[in-house]
Formats: C-alpha cells, structure tokens, sequence
C-alpha cells in the first residue's frame, strides 16, 4: 500500500468513526418504525433532509415512484471534460417486511449506502478532487416489486461507472450466487353457494388453489435442487359456509439463470391450469417484477475484499461462498446495466454463544439492531469507499472493470 493509501485509509477510517453515531441513529430510526415497499414515507423523508443538510443535491420521489430519491454530490469545480468525470452509485434500501419488521436488516444497507456516500463525499472536499462524483440511489421496494427497476426503466444509471451495495447477513461473502426470480399471482374464479344447503351449485376457488399447492408441491421432487418455488395464499374465501368463488395466491420462482426461471414459470402455468380443468375454475395467472441474477463483477469484488481483509474480516473458500447464498435481489437488474457488487456481510457477534438466526425472521430482525450489527456495517462502509475510490484512481483497473463487464 503506498503512503497515500495509508493516509486515506486513515481518513476514511476516521470518518467512519465520526459519523457513527448519526449512522446509528438514523438505522434505528428506520428500525422501529419499519415500512413496507414503496409505503417508506418516513425513511424517504428522514433521508432525503439529512442527505440536504449535508450539502447533497437530492432529487426526491425520483423516477416517479414517491420514496425513491438520487442523491447526487459533485465538487463546485468539478473538471469541464464529462468524459473525464468518473461517477460512483451507491444504493441504499429502507423497506421492511410485511409483519416481521426489517428481519432482512435494510436498516443497516440504509446507513451503509448514506455513509459510504458521506465519507466518499468528505474525501473528495478534502483532497480538492476534480474528477469524481457520486450519486446515491434510495431504492425502494427490495422485498416486493423492485424499484431498482424503475430507475432502469427510467434511465436512472446513465452516467455511472460502477454501482456498489452490501447486505448483511450470517457470513462474509463476496462470492455469493443470487438467483434470478420470478414474482407472479394466481387468481381463480369460481362460483359462490351455500356450504351446506347446495354446495352442487359452487364452484370452488379455494379448491383450485389447494390443488395447485399440491401440484407444485409434486413439482418439487422434480426440480434441480438449486431451484426455489414457494407460495402463500393471500385470500383463501369469505366464510366456512360460501363456497369460495374467489381466491389468490402470490408466488416466486428461482434459479441461478433467467432462462432456467422461465423454464420453470412454464412447468408452474401448467400446475395452476390443471386445477383449473380440475375444478371447473377460471384462472389468471399476473406476472409482476423479474429480477435478475447478479452479474457479479470479479474486478471490483477482489478489490472490496482486500479491504475487508485489511480490516480483519475473514473469509471461507469461494467454493463455499458459492454454495451457501440463494437469495434473490433487485441489484440483478442493477448489475446487467453497469458493473456492480452486492456481497454480504456478517453481522454476527462471535462472542454470543447462541446459535445465529435465520434472515427473514423475528430474532435476525432484533440482531439487525444491535450495537455489533452497526460497528460491522461501518467496517463494511470503509470497504466500500475504499474499493470506490481505489478504482477511481486507478485507469486501468477501472478499464478492467469495464471489459470484464461487457464480456460477461
Ligand atoms: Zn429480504
Ligand atoms: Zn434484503
């Protein structure tokens, strides 16, 4: 590391410290007041007046979703040449899940987006640089419907050279495998009736949904073991003694290509429409967001892991790295329009003997606050405003994150 690593490393380090507790408060803020996909009205405003007062331009309800918002920092004198500017993106999340709060910890890749913002901002003012900026994405709506992908759709990414988000999790990854993933609903519709006095009159929707459980659940046995189906029923019917002429079921598919979840979506329509003949229903089958699997650009990802090192996190072989991650994110659709990371990292306090939760539970969700959550979440900041600004810096690795980008 050269003598001018060192002392960026320092500043960065230092920074990190200094704004902790600000961090700190705004995590649990999103924490206790836990909001679902595109309803984070609080966490929007909360954000957006703490990013304004700390000199960002910050467009708000951006690319027509009203808790999105791209925060952007450009020094006063930056260079006149735009294709000499290089931009960084930073994302952050604030949803919650439905019941169970931020069981996924997105309070934590709040503060994790806003203070890698902050601190690559204070670096660029404190060295006078010319060259650099930064957009913050506030993206909403990870659990559900995706708003990553309205800012595709929007045009949103233009401009940036390379995005860079953390999740937190159970173990240090770089390596992780995202699957790609379908989001559908199922709705039947049937024929209401008297339970009891003349059922013959009826044609059940609940019927059709359970038979369509049981067809997918069949499925299972024949899937590739690397492949996700999993469903709920939202409405099951009005009363024990009608019989059920409406019903609808929200489902996801997965895998680690496009091509296999489609594949797969099909073998499912299949599931749905035999209980539609089955039973004598009308069935409509609604797609709704897609994401993609992540891109994961190895360039930047080696970069961010040494930095990760340098700061003492430790990491199991890329074999079992591989093999452990299978969830699914909207940072997909991020990595297929510019070269991007989305590696995970631990939260787990190795001093507590209990065995650590489950994400997307109640006890990951109390974790997700704690104070050790936090000081790992600012370790994994300096990673990522360190490897942001190493590849600034630095021509050619920047150029070999690009290629390796367009040859992927
Ligand atoms: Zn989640
Ligand atoms: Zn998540």
């Amino acid at each position: 590391m050269s003598a001018i690593d060192v002392q960026i490393f320092d500043f960065v380090k230092r920074k990190a410290l200094e704004v902790s507790s600000e961090l700190r408060e705004i995590s649990l803020a999103i924490h206790c007041n836990p909001e679902i996909g595109f309803e984070e009205k609080f966490a929007h405003n909360l954000l957006t007046s703490f990013l304004e007062k700390k000199g960002f331009d910050v467009t708000r309800s951006a690319c027509g979703m009203e808790t999105a918002f791209i925060a952007k920092y450009s020094p006063e004198n930056i260079i006149k040449e735009k294709e000499k500017i290089i931009t960084t993106g930073f994302l952050s999340e604030y949803d919650a899940l439905p019941k169970i709060g931020h069981a996924c910890g997105h309070n934590l890749i709040c503060i994790a987006g806003i203070g890698s913002a902050l601190i690559f901002k204070s670096v660029i003012d404190e060295l006078g640089i010319t060259n650099l900026q930064i957009k913050l994405f506030g993206s909403p709506a990870e659990e559900g419907e995706g708003g990553k992908i309205i800012f595709i759709e929007n045009g949103a990414f233009k401009g940036i050279d390379f995005a860079l988000m953390a999740h937190p999790g159970s173990l240090d990854i770089v390596y992780a495998n995202f699957l790609a993933l379908q989001h559908f609903t199922c709705e039947y519709f049937g024929k209401a009736a008297h339970a009891s006095a003349s059922p013959w009159n009826g044609t059940n929707a609940l019927d059709a949904q359970i038979l369509a459980y049981q067809n997918i659940a069949c499925l299972r046995q024949q899937v590739l073991p690397y492949q996700r189906i999993h469903g709920i029923i939202n409405y099951g019917g009005a009363a024990p003694n009608i019989i059920p002429d409406y019903t609808k079921s929200s489902w996801m598919c997965r895998s680690p290509t496009q091509v296999e979840v489609r594949i797969l979506k099909d073998r499912l329509d299949k599931c749905f429409e035999a209980s539609s003949n089955a039973t004598g229903c009308k069935v409509e089958l609604n797609t709704t967001s897609f994401f993609y699997e992540v891109k994961r650009n190895d360039s930047i990802t080696s970069v961010f892991k040494k930095w990760q090192e340098k700061q003492g996190v430790l990491y199991t072989s890329r074999e079992f790295q591989e093999s452990v991650s299978r969830g699914s994110t909207d940072m997909g659709n991020v990595s297929y329009v510019v070269p991007s990371i989305h590696p995970v990292f631990s939260i787990v306090d190795e001093d507590d003997p209990k065995p650590f939760p489950d994400i997307h539970t109640e006890p990951f969700r109390e974790v997700a606050k704690s104070l050790k959550a936090h000081s790992k979440t600012l370790t994994c900041i300096v990673s990522l405003v360190m490897s942001a600004l190493e590849i600034s810096f630095d021509k050619e690795l920047l150029k070999k994150v690009k290629k390796e980008f367009l040859n992927n």
